[in-house]
């Protein structure tokens, strides 16, 4: 009774604040109860009894009020008022001021405003509170005749001595009480948390089970199948054959997939770093890949660097799985063209390798605004292009968590509807640095990696025991092997395997994991140490059908010789028993003309190294010729629009074409800056040439093409645009600052924070020979325009915030006005910077030219001055004779 009280009144289903209302009208009750008793039998002050009365009918009507209506802010702001406003200083001056126990009824109310509001409510109730506490003590004191004073000493101090033990009370009754909740509520998170990790660890267990259900029977439906795929001629049955096989692999992707991402979710998943051939590792990948290239129809070109190490140590197998999605998804997302392997490696500072490999296709694409749901679980994009596009949407989700767990990052390059570049990157610890050459894809071995079965070997000689509870998986594993001509023996439990390997001498033993009784690793220890036992050495592979047991894991924590996941593939089984078999009883079949020709078909190509960063700006940072060469810098021109057509700036036409467009009050031309599609392919090129690209782009505010770039770099997450808040010189020499830290070796992100920081320290000006060109770019009205050239009045323009504003004019001569413009701007020799200058010009003759280098030399004398000619752009917005200055300040 007691507890369903407690639970209506205190329950956990009510808000926090809502119990604490509750909580607190409860306790206010209870002392103004106590507060009439106490009136009542030992002070007798009729005032404070009426006064307490009043608060506690109020205080009642409150609570009524709440649990009829469930208004709790309504209900918190009443309760407040009456506290804050009318009870206490109320009870102040009826009960003798600062001489009896109301005092200590103020520290309660500040008290409640605490703990019941927050936000403006808090703010407002504190300033009512504390305003209502400074009214009652000012007035009390100015006007002590309305304190009602306490009858005698002796009531003063009863009454002081029961306000401090009542408040006392209440706020220790509040606080344990909050004290408790919080316990219990910790008790039940903590609680929750353990039943979450239970459902957690169950539902692994679940997915483990579930998992070799499904295998076991998926092992016997492609064993079998492939039985009849051996023994059937071409045809229908064939076909169903190969459909069945389709189906299957499908099915077996899926429930791989799933398991993968529930042991990275449960943090199961672990990384087990082997030594490994890298040229193993690349040539598994093409073999795997290629029939499936060939089907359809795909170009595939490989570009493995052959510099690089030729053993390293790394998680051969998710790296594997990684590559394979990467392979797969270009596949699947191309119709025509082509799909490129690469791979590149970087030694890194410590000895370790950087590796890189990258799968670059000429498919589909991506969306920019789709590829941030890239790596989510079950997330397929473009949906409409991907329809009949086998997927679950998982593979990239995997990838992602691999890499991350493997240290590693996955990154996209991709152009909507032309295609996708996805590349890894991670480290790898170097075994042996010797460069691994040229791969051959028409090794031995790696036949057995093949999609379709094509016998390798025979081996009437070898003998091997299969031990497997599961009948029918032992006999399908038995029939896999019946082309090699092996001599196959089966057993159907650890302890039969036991007594036949007393009796008789097996090179190779494929014991099934997951026994009744005694498992395959018991099994494999009692075999190492058997008295009598004729395989104590020989070669053990493990079968599982149970991936959550990670069968590597098994494998080299137990000390087997090898592993098999089910359902077992023919050619990967015939692999393993090859690695296996002593050399002198296997025959190899030759390889068929039709499958050396197949090989034939990787086109094996050499794009020779990437350069690390590639730095790229527009064609309006008006350098000269020799530097863009000198430190590799590509440009992107911008186009301009004649009635002639569309010609790319500085490239086909320049500022010495202006005057031919200029007729009478109008330009004929106008710049169209660039397309986010021209500068989507002006990133793809110059990302085949580089890993990273930095694009110092003109001012944002001048004209719409830093906008087109930063869209286009959406799609790719090694292209970095910058605003250069520049035009003209002072972008040119941001762009050699960066050009030149590139050269230097630095790296992305410090390149990006250097310029970043450099560009406060540019300084630049334009001087224009008349306001025509702001005119006609609509920067100036007609009237103004006119009068500034009837008096020969000159604007004077800088860049600031990325916009071209005017500074101030110059009057007088063209080259005088140059000359003063020049003197004024460099007026502050110890600020400015004297390596370098850059002075650009639109059309004019070299003696004003040299006239423009002199005066700038007298004034400051810089190390290099580079004089050039400005863009078509340029010269548009500044008109024919413009010039400008632009240098470093010093930090
Ligand atoms: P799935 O391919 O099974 O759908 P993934 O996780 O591998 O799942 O890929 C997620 C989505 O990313 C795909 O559905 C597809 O829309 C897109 N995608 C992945 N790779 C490519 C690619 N090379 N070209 C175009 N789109 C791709």
């Amino acid at each position: 009774m007691l507890e369903r009280f407690i639970n209506s009144v205190f329950g956990r289903d009510l808000k926090p604040q809502d119990r604490m209302l509750r909580i607190v009208l409860l306790i206010g009750g209870a002392l103004s109860l106590f507060g009439i008793i106490e009136c009542a039998v030992l002070v007798d002050v009729s005032v404070v009894f009426i006064t307490l009365a009043i608060l506690l009918i109020a205080m009642t009507g409150a609570i009524y009020a709440i649990f009829k209506s469930k208004n709790l802010g309504l209900a918190t702001i009443i309760v407040g008022i009456i506290v804050v406003v009318l009870s206490f200083p109320c009870m102040f001056y009826m009960s003798g001021g600062i001489n009896g126990g109301a005092t200590v009824w103020f520290v309660l109310s500040l008290f409640y405003v605490f703990m019941m509001y927050s936000g403006k409510r808090l703010a407002f109730f504190l300033i009512l509170s504390l305003g209502v506490d400074i009214f009652t003590y000012v007035t009390a004191y100015n006007h002590p005749e309305f304190v009602v004073p306490l009858p005698s000493e002796r009531a003063a101090y009863t009454d002081s001595f029961f306000s401090v033990f009542a408040v006392g009370i209440a706020v220790g009754v509040i606080f344990k009480f909050q004290v408790q909740l919080y316990e219990k509520e910790r008790e039940i998170t903590n609680a929750q948390k353990e039943e979450l990790k239970k459902i957690g660890s169950s539902k692994n267990e679940f997915f483990a089970n579930i998992s070799h259900e499904i295998r076991t029977p998926i092992n016997t439906i492609v064993g079998l199948n492939e039985m009849i795929l051996r023994e059937t001629p071409e045809g229908e049955t064939r076909e169903y054959a190969r459909n069945i096989q389709n189906a299957s692999r499908l099915l077996l992707n899926l429930v791989n997939d799933i398991l993968d991402l529930s042991q990275i979710e449960s943090k199961r998943m672990e990384i087990v770093p082997i030594e490994y051939h890298t040229k193993d590792l690349f040539e598994n990948l093409v073999n795997m890949t290629q029939i499936r290239m060939q089907e359809k129809k795909l170009e595939f070109q490989v570009d493995i660097d052959q510099n690089l190490p030729s053993i390293l140590v790394g998680d051969e197998m998710r790296l594997k799985q990684v590559i394979l999605n990467m392979l797969s998804n270009a596949i699947k997302y191309t119709k025509e063209g082509s799909v490129t392997l690469s791979a590149r490696g970087e030694i890194l500072r410590g000895g370790d390798l950087l590796l890189k490999v990258s799968v670059a296709d000429t498919g589909i694409g991506i969306r920019k605004e789709d590829l941030e749901h890239l790596y989510e679980a079950f997330e397929r994009v473009d949906k409409k292009k991907n329809v009949g596009i086998e997927g679950s949407g998982l593979g990239l989700a995997i990838s992602k968590q691999l890499m991350n767990l493997m240290g590693g990052e996955i990154t996209v390059d991709s152009i909507y509807t032309k295609g996708s570049i996805f590349t890894i990157s991670l480290k790898q610890r170097i075994v042996d640095a010797t460069p691994l050459g040229r791969v051959q894809f028409l090794e031995k071995k790696n036949e057995a990696e093949l999609l379709y079965y094509q016998q390798s070997f025979e081996a009437p000689e070898a003998r091997v025991l299969i031990v497997d509870d599961n009948e029918i998986s032992a006999m399908v594993t038995s029939r896999l092997l019946k082309e090699t001509k092996i001599q196959v023996d089966v057993v159907n439990s650890g302890t039969e395997c036991l007594k036949r390997t007393k009796e008789k001498y097996y090179h190779v033993i494929l014991m099934d994991y997951m026994m009744p009784k005694i498992n395959g690793v018991d099994t494999l220890k009692e075999l190492r140490r058997q008295e009598n036992g004729l395989c104590r050495e020989a070669s053990v592979i493990i079968l599982t059908a149970n991936v959550l047991n990670d069968a590597r894991q098994l494998c080299y924590d137990n000390g087997f010789d090898g592993y098999l996941e089910k359902p077992i593939e023919a050619m990967k089984l015939e692999a393993e028993i090859l690695k296996l078999l002593p050399e002198e009883i296997v025959e190899y079949r030759m390889i068929s003309s039709e499958e050396v020709e197949r090989k034939k078909q990787i086109q094996q190509i050499s794009r020779g190294k990437k350069k690390k960063i590639y730095i790229t700006t527009d064609c309006v940072c008006d350098l000269p010729e020799e530097l863009l060469d000198q430190y590799d810098i590509k440009m992107q021109h911008l186009y301009i629009k004649t009635e002639r057509g569309r010609f790319a700036d500085t490239r086909e036409i320049d500022a010495d074409n202006l005057a031919q467009f200029l007729t009478g009050k109008e330009f004929r031309v106008h710049s169209e800056g660039v397309t986010v599609e021209e500068y989507q392919e002006f990133f793809a090129e110059r990302l085949t040439k580089a890993e990273d690209v930095i694009h110092i782009s003109m001012a944002a505010h001048v004209g719409r093409v830093y906008q087109a770039a930063v869209q286009a770099a959406r799609g790719f997450d090694h292209v970095h645009v910058i605003d250069s808040g520049q035009i003209s010189g002072g972008e040119g020499l941001i762009v050699l600052y960066a050009a030149q830290m590139a050269l230097e070796g630095k790296g992305v992100t410090e390149i990006c924070e250097a310029v970043e920081r450099s560009k406060g320290r540019i300084g630049s000006t334009f001087l224009l020979p008349t306001s025509r060109a702001l005119y006609m770019n609509g920067h100036t009205d007609a009237v103004t325009a006119k009068l500034c050239d009837a008096f020969k009045i000159r604007p004077v323009l800088t860049m600031s915030q990325s916009k071209l504003i005017m500074i101030g004019t110059r009057r007088g001569k063209l080259e005088s006005a140059w000359k003063r413009c020049i003197r004024y701007h460099l007026r502050r020799r110890r600020k400015i910077d004297s390596d370098v200058v850059v002075i650009t010009h639109a059309g004019c003759s070299v003696k004003q030219q040299e006239l423009l280098r002199e005066e700038v030399l007298k004034c400051i004398p810089f190390k290099k001055v580079y004089i050039h000619k400005a863009s078509f752009s340029c010269a548009c917005t500044a008109g024919l004779e413009s010039i400008g200055i632009a240098y470093y300040t010093k930090n």
